[in-house]
């Protein structure tokens, strides 16, 4: 409210709009927690006006001196953002400034007033996040639904507000998913076609002809492959999509086909051995999608699509790490699978697994589980204490007992002692 009252202070208009208007009017009412809020100020066409967003993010930080500032001044936005704040929790505010620059009206029309708000509504996605709120008087509070979101949210359903809305922005396609499964909606069957169209008439090809152009396009189509696949629906997500031929946006050849179960298996080690989500989780599951490529091809959409450098280079060499351990289940003991595979990092294992047959996967499992815990009963401080100098023989020595652990010939101190004895006499 602070925020409104800055805003009639210079004879602005400001509007909730976007996620929250539509999580408000969904939410039974008094449970909603909003993290992420936009407004918009409109500010009536004069040319100081233009910045009106970032003025006005400026006024409410000098009250609230905790959030932090960010502005981004080639669109005209301001962001505050409150980190683990005692009050608040973690919020973010986006305020940006109408886009008017269609409608030069007089500043006193009051048709402006509508336009601008209602052009900056026209410019969004899908009519449930098209509408806005006023915060400023009068009529504060009023609901702005320009385009039938209200009507739609009843209906439960996805409806873009523009037959090109997909050839403009592919990342929709995701969007629409993502809204759709979340929510509990179904896509319009109009907005559906839409996006049937849109693949059929070659977004791959547009995408791909965006790369150098507009980086943004990948980053945001990563942004929603990553909004997807961390959350808890990402499965029907995914299935949608593929149901829509929407993979084919990522790469023309991509196929959900057998991925599933490959999908499926590395959820399930994810969840096992990384309960606490250390890992990114997302990633890897998009690896393991764009391990359906051909492998030449793996490590370029990899580089298309930013991810991270570890990413890529795993897609790239997992062909070759996965030749190298074909012969793994002709290790006979323990300590041989150990040193195979203790030079590679965890997440490679895991592609590597969910990769290759059920015998290789199978000792990988084993691996983790348990041969990469064991110990060996005797450390450095003991040998040290036994009177073993310190050195490149002590690494050979803690080694060797390593390797005979693994394999059962040492079992305890004593066993360790006597092994030490007769192969490391002093
Ligand atoms: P969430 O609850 O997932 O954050 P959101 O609706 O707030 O959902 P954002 O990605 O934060 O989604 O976007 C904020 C608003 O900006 C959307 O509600 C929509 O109006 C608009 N918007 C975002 N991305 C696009 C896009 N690609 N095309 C058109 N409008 C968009």
């Amino acid at each position: 409210m602070t925020t409104a009252r800055l805003a009639e202070q210079r004879g602005w208009q400001l509007y909730l709009v976007g996620g929250a208007v539509r999580d408000l009017l969904l939410a039974p009412e008094d449970r909603l927690l909003i993290q992420d809020i936009d407004l918009v100020v409109d500010g009536f066409h004069r040319a100081a006006d233009t910045a009106a967003g970032v003025e006005l993010a400026k006024d409410l930080q000098r009250t609230c001196l905790e959030a932090r500032l960010q502005v981004h001044g080639r669109f005209q936005t301001a962001a505050l953002l409150w980190h683990d704040d005692p009050q608040l929790g973690s919020l973010w505010i986006d305020i940006a400034t109408a886009r008017t620059e269609f409608y030069p009206y007089p500043a006193a029309n009051p048709e402006v007033e509508a336009s601008s708000i209602r052009q900056d509504l026209y410019r969004r996605d899908f009519t449930v996040n098209a509408m806005a709120i006023r915060l400023t008087a009068p009529r504060s509070g009023e609901l702005l639904d320009f385009f039938g979101g209200l009507l739609d949210l009843q209906l439960r359903q996805i409806r873009v507000l523009h037959t090109n809305s997909f050839i403009e922005d592919p990342t929709r396609i995701f969007r629409a998913v993502r809204f759709a499964v979340r929510l509990g909606f179904q896509i319009d069957p109009q907005t559906e076609g839409y996006i049937r169209h849109a693949i059929a008439s070659g977004i791959y090809q547009r995408v791909q002809a965006e790369v150098d152009r507009t980086p943004a396009l990948q980053t945001r189509l990563k942004q929603e492959l990553k909004y997807i696949l961390q959350a808890p629906y990402w499965k029907a997500a995914i299935q949608l999509l593929s149901d829509l031929d929407a993979l084919q946006c990522i790469y023309p050849s991509l196929q959900l086909g057998d991925r599933w179960k490959q999908l499926r298996l590395a959820d399930r080690w994810l969840t096992r051995f990384d309960p606490a989500g250390s890992l990114e989780h997302w990633q890897i599951l998009l690896e393991v999608l764009l391990m359906a490529l051909d492998p030449a091809d793996r490590g370029k959409v990899a580089e298309n699509l930013q991810l991270a450098a570890d990413s890529i280079q795993r897609l790239q060499q997992l062909d070759q790490v996965e030749a190298a351990l074909a012969d793994l289940p002709d290790c006979q003991r323990p300590s041989q699978v150990v040193q195979r595979l203790r030079q590679y990092d965890w997440p490679t294992l895991l592609l590597v697994a969910i990769a290759s047959p059920r015998s290789i996967r199978k000792i990988i499992w084993r691996y983790r589980t348990t041969w990469s815990q064991v110990k060996a009963p005797l450390d450095g401080n003991d040998l040290k204490a036994l009177g073993y100098k310190p050195g490149q023989q002590f690494k050979e020595i803690l080694e060797t007992l390593l390797l005979a652990t693994l394999d059962g010939v040492v079992g305890d101190r004593d066993q360790a002692l006597a092994f030490l004895a007769k192969h490391f006499p002093q």
